[in-house]
């Protein structure tokens, strides 16, 4: 390199990635791998992924699918576009083929293609996963953020969806609903729905429908907007969440016919990006999406353990002095410290970014900011993923309680005691500097 460059090379970077950092997730990642590397005791409640293991009869299906060595099709492997589309005809009764389908390296790369194609406003209720602004941001997208409240159950209204839509009629917009939500873990009620499907439809609203903890609805009952705008809803769901292959990288999107036109601009720009999803793990992702007793049972136990978790932990909180609600499905929760305000701000904590640095130094529970969830910097938000736990070992003790009955808070604190500790631990930990209200 010549020493006499005078511009900075941060000139040379594309303006719309200058200042982006890695996404929140990831990096709490990483800092709590290299935090426990040093020999900290580290709870991680920061990324959100499965604890379970993946299902036996899907590794056995990639384990006997290793030797497939070739691309595949850009769309995805037939096979596999075709059980996808059955699964959406049997839970969604929706008419739909293989044709409706395009398979991605996760469902995030989908989201990414999908907002490149797509010349439009994105419009996200806020709190909102980390990735879809920045993914917008990067593109050049518009962004709109419809915030929600607590009271709400943070969940949009189809008024504040109609308002918006108003300011500039005939705008081509995207609305993305996460249901059920990360980081809230609230699920949206059919009428909800029916009434946001009416709205979107009046304004020709493409929404993205990411479904991806729809089957992790902690009572099997995840009601999708698919149905009630079929013409105008992009499904996207994968293996992450509900499979516990979050590493295997495979996500899928369900397109209706209306916008193949979409589904084609995204298939070419996946040819010429990353081609075709890895081969064994589309033919193992066939497993996962037939119908089988055993993914039955394993998604029933994982429910449960995820339920039983998730309402004791948001009790415990709520006991603690935090404002929680219970989740519906997924396995996070967003508690709000704002009745600690006063005490944290004679701590020195004005925000949530604080917050979470001064919980992870002072306790080794690692968690997210409500910021990085679209949230105002000075709420007193965070977002826990209730995962930090052996999914196999609690599994398998959850089989052997009847299914009539409760799994307990002996259950839990046998079977997933760092995540019932860090819990204690955050709850200790506001209440060391008093209530302030
Ligand atoms: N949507 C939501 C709400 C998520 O939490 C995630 C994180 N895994 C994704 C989409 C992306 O998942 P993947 O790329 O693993 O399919
Ligand atoms: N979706 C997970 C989370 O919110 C992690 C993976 C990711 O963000 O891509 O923690």
């Amino acid at each position: 390199m010549s020493s006499n460059m005078e511009h900075s090379p941060i000139d040379e970077l594309n303006p719309r990635v200058r200042g982006l950092k890695p996404s929140a997730t990831v990096a709490i990642n990483e800092r709590s791998n290299r935090l426990r590397a040093e020999g900290r005791e580290i709870y991680k409640l920061g990324l959100g992924q499965s604890p379970f293991p993946v299902p036996d009869c899907v590794v056995a299906e990639l384990q006997r699918q290793g030797h497939q060595k070739d691309y595949l099709p850009v769309r995805g492997l037939q096979a596999l576009r075709e059980a996808v589309a059955d699964h959406h005809r049997r839970f969604y009764g929706i008419e739909c083929s293989a044709e409706n389908v395009i398979v991605g390296p996760g469902s995030k790369e989908l989201m990414f293609l999908l907002q490149l194609a797509y010349h439009g406003e994105i419009v996200i209720p806020t709190p909102a996963w980390v990735s879809y602004e920045p993914q917008a941001r990067i593109l050049g997208r518009s962004v709109r953020l419809l915030s929600t409240s607590m009271e709400d159950g943070y969940r949009i209204t189809a008024e504040q969806l109609d308002s918006l839509c108003a300011e500039k009629p005939g705008q081509p917009r995207i609305l993305v609903l996460n249901d059920p939500s990360n980081p809230t873990g609230q699920a949206y009620p059919r009428e909800e729905l029916e009434q946001i499907a009416e709205v979107a439809r009046k304004h020709r609203v493409v929404v993205l429908s990411d479904e991806i903890y729809g089957k992790l609805d902690h009572d099997g009952g995840h009601v999708s907007i698919v149905p009630m705008y079929p013409e105008g809803t992009i499904f996207s769901s994968g293996l992450s969440k509900w499979c516990g292959a979050g590493g295997w990288r495979l996500g899928v999107f369900v397109v209706p016919d209306c916008l193949h036109w979409l589904l084609d601009a995204m298939a070419a720009v996946a040819s010429e990006t990353f081609t075709s999803t890895s081969a064994p793990i589309q033919y193992a992702a066939v497993t996962a999406f037939n119908r089988s007793m055993e993914i039955r049972v394993y998604l029933g136990q994982c429910r449960r353990i995820l339920k039983a978790l998730g309402n004791r932990l948001a009790d415990d909180l709520r006991e603690a002095g935090a404002r929680i609600l219970a989740p519906d499905g997924g396995f996070y929760l967003f508690p709000d410290f704002e009745p600690f305000r006063g005490a944290l701000l004679e701590r020195g904590i004005r925000n949530s970014h604080e917050l979470c640095d001064r919980l992870m130094d002072e306790t080794g529970v690692a968690t997210l900011p409500g910021a990085e969830f679209g949230r105002p910097p000075e709420e007193l938000t965070l977002r826990l993923s209730y995962v930090n736990f052996d999914g196999k070992g609690a599994l398998d003790a959850a089989i052997d309680v009847p299914e009539n009955e409760p799994l307990d808070d002996a259950f839990l604190e046998e079977n997933c005691p760092d995540t019932v500790k860090a819990v204690s631990l955050i709850c200790g930990w506001v209440k060391a500097g008093g209530r302030k209200d």
